[in-house]
């Protein structure tokens, strides 16, 4: 084997591990995203089983979870507050059929149609006079 030839097979082989390195680094980066995927997937089905668990059972749930299920449902009363201190600002309320904002001056529902009852005013202080 000539001199030229030696260096071309030199060459080569290190081209060819350049190639290898670079297909098991995108096969890495391929599979990697694959298992986030599917660890994704099981993190939303935990958060399932605990949302029907908490739905089924509240308060009522088995010692070990008290802890953790009161404060899910202290913090979703947090939440219904804020949304009422929005809607306050906003002047408006909610439907109680279809969950659309109304103005508090509109006395049907502009989604469903559904009548707006007079005391569903998410306890703004003012009352409405008929
Ligand atoms: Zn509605």
């Amino acid at each position: 084997m000539g001199f030229l030839d030696e260096v071309g097979k030199v060459v080569s082989d290190a081209s060819q591990k350049t190639i290898q390195k670079t297909r098991v680094m995108s096969e890495t980066v391929k599979i990697n995203s694959a298992i986030v995927e599917e660890e994704k997937k099981i993190q939303k089905m935990y958060c399932q089983i605990g949302t029907m668990y908490v739905e089924k059972y509240g308060n009522n749930c088995e010692e070990i979870f008290l802890g953790l299920v009161s404060s899910i449902l202290e913090t979703e009363e947090k939440i219904k507050e804020y949304q009422g201190q929005l809607q306050r600002i906003k002047g408006v309320r909610r439907c109680k059929k279809c969950g659309a904002e109304v103005p508090l001056e509109i006395a049907f529902c502009n989604m469903c149609g559904t009548e707006m009852s007079v005391g569903q005013s998410n306890d703004i202080d003012k009352k409405q006079v008929d």
